[in-house]
């Protein structure tokens, strides 16, 4: 197949209309950002520009922070956390319900800020707020189950009793990526605070209002002032810092970054999760249901323009149907509109910046000149905004090009043919990332043994990425070189505390009492330790 068998792309409705000027539809209000930056801490005296993506324009200039910065918002949130950590959980929790509430009422606004930052399109945005209104919920609801200090069998019955206690880390250090501005920085927040820590936060410097504005929130709700600092600025400037501070790291970003803030956590043996990069493969079996299938890889590719870690890079379709699946699925493409607009009615919107635009472009260059065929897309879209590209299905695609194995992080997908799963599986499991995929296929129970197979710390079953990401009880992360540690779930909140044994001995202490000789304890206690396995105790 290639790229003469299909019509030439016709993508965009805002094109045609020489009407439209997005930064019309959008004003940020000088006061507005005046109240979000207040609560940055940032006196360093330099500044920053944030250009909106749809357009290039300038959004806002927020002053950028220093170390000292840094330093100060670690003391503040020492001091929050002391009395924060003796709150009751059924505070907390209160206090996450009506977060929920508060960003669910807010909505429009938090919207309208990320999709102006972040650049994505409206449908986009609003997973965003799903995600942290979700989140929001389930640690409220489950605060209890998941902190509330545990009883375990002592070494012997009756004469030990012990307990296990869940402890703050303290202070916890997040640093967050541009593209999930939100969910990535926010939700991963929430169970840090409800686990009795404060935080402090370096959201990416393209997107610092859309976090500011949801801390703006938590204040309203009634968080205490301090518990979640803002600092501002360049990574590789003030990030470290952070590192050096935190009593727990949690950063999302590239998988080169990653590295460095793990190195520089060890240095201090502080802990740390990584959410790191990904090239997500999809399986689509010879059983799928084709429709179900295509719908399932547009969103699991061109959400937020491919710009999302669990976000489909690989197609593998069963040789059966390959033909069917690439002809419906490049139609289905073709059909989707581009908008830099803040209302819902495009199905993607840009990348973020030029560097962004300019990986995207070589990529598939690369590609082109190395013999792929694009089947559609593949041009940068200029005349939607500066750094639209079209989303783009590459066939074709061997190991000599980039994309085959680098992460693209846009809108890029490489679709490959294969005659038996087994083989589908092991080429999925290629490469050194894993952190998630895709099976399409009507047989339920074939696509979970498979899942046992693929080296990804998620697998979604007929849904690209939301049926996992979106089950806050289950544990979601990386393996091999897409990270380390889990968000969501016990683990997503059991990493921002210590656990602490608590043991008390009781009536005979745990060694030969001065009036029974070593031979008769040791007789003693082996015959406990014969009757403690009968008795089927751990
Ligand atoms: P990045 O690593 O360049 O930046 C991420 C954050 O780290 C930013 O806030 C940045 O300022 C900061 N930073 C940069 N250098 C630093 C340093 N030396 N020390 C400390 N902090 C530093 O990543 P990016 O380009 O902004 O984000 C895209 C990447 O993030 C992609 O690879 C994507 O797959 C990954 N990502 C992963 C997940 C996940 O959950 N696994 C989610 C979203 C994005």
């Amino acid at each position: 197949m290639s790229r003469r068998d299909f019509p030439a792309p016709s993508h965009g409705a805002l094109p045609a209309d020489p009407e439209h000027d997005p930064s019309a539809s959008f004003a940020l209000d000088p006061a507005r950002v005046r109240r979000l930056t207040a609560q940055l801490r940032a006196t360093s005296g330099s500044s920053e520009t944030t250009y909106a993506p749809f357009t290039g324009q300038p959004i806002a200039t927020l002053p950028v922070s220093d170390e000292g910065d840094v330093e100060d918002a670690f003391a503040a949130a020492r001091v929050a956390q002391k009395t924060w950590s003796r709150t009751e959980l059924a505070h907390r929790s209160a206090l996450l319900l009506d977060l929920h509430d508060a960003v669910l009422d807010h909505a429009d606004d938090l919207m309208d800020l990320v999709q102006w930052e972040a650049g994505k399109a409206r449908t986009h945005a609003y997973d965003e707020v799903l995600h942290v209104a979700l989140t929001a919920r389930y640690y409220a609801r489950t605060l209890e189950r998941h902190l509330k200090t545990r009883r375990v069998p002592g070494v012997y019955p009756l004469l030990t009793q012990a307990r296990i206690n869940r402890v703050p880390k303290g202070v916890v250090g997040i640093i967050s990526p541009w593209n999930y501005p939100l969910t990535l920085a926010i939700s991963d927040g929430l169970p840090a605070v409800g686990a009795g820590n404060a935080v402090v936060h370096k959201p990416d410097s393209q997107t610092p209002l859309s976090a500011l504005a949801v801390v703006d929130l938590f204040r309203e709700v009634g968080f205490p002032a301090g518990l979640w600092q803002i600092v501002s600025g360049p990574g590789p400037q003030i990030g470290g810092a952070i590192i050096d501070r935190a009593d727990y790291v949690c950063f999302t970003g590239s998988t080169a970054t990653g590295k460095k803030v793990a190195a520089q956590a060890a240095e201090r043996l502080v802990s740390c999760s990584l959410e790191l990069g990904g090239k997500n493969a999809m399986l689509v079996l010879a059983d799928a249901q084709i429709d179900r299938a295509v719908e399932g890889a547009v969103r699991g590719a061109y959400s937020s323009a491919g710009q999302l870690c669990v976000s489909i890079e690989r197609l593998f379709v069963a040789d059966a149907i390959y033909d069917k699946f690439v002809a419906r699925l490049v139609k289905r493409i073709e059909r989707m509109k581009l908008s830099a607009d803040l209302s819902y009615g495009g199905d993607m919107g840009s990348l973020v910046s030029q560097r962004q635009l300019d990986t995207v472009t070589a990529h598939v260059s690369d590609a082109v000149s190395k013999g792929a065929n694009v089947l559609t897309g593949g041009r940068p879209r200029p005349d939607v905004g500066p750094y639209f590209f079209e989303p783009t299905l590459l066939e074709g695609v061997n190991p000599s090009m980039t994309c085959f194995a680098e992460e693209t992080f846009g809108p890029v997908v490489s679709v490959y043919r294969f005659g038996n799963e087994a083989e589908a599986v092991e080429r999925a499991n290629a490469g050194s990332y894993g952190l998630n995929a895709a099976i399409f296929t009507r047989d339920i129970g074939r696509a979970r043994e498979l899942a046992r197979h693929i080296k990804a710390g998620t697998v979604n079953i007929n849904e690209g990425f939301a049926a996992t990401f979106g089950t806050i009880d289950a544990p979601m992360g990386g393996m091999r070189e897409s990270g380390i540690g889990r968000r969501h779930g016990a683990e997503g909140i059991h990493r921002y505390t210590e656990t602490q044994s608590v043991a008390n001995q009781r009536l005979l202490p745990l060694s030969a009492p001065r009036f029974v000789s070593g031979g008769a304890y040791q007789k003693t206690v082996t015959s406990a330790l014969r009757l403690l396995k009968k008795s089927g105790r751990a």
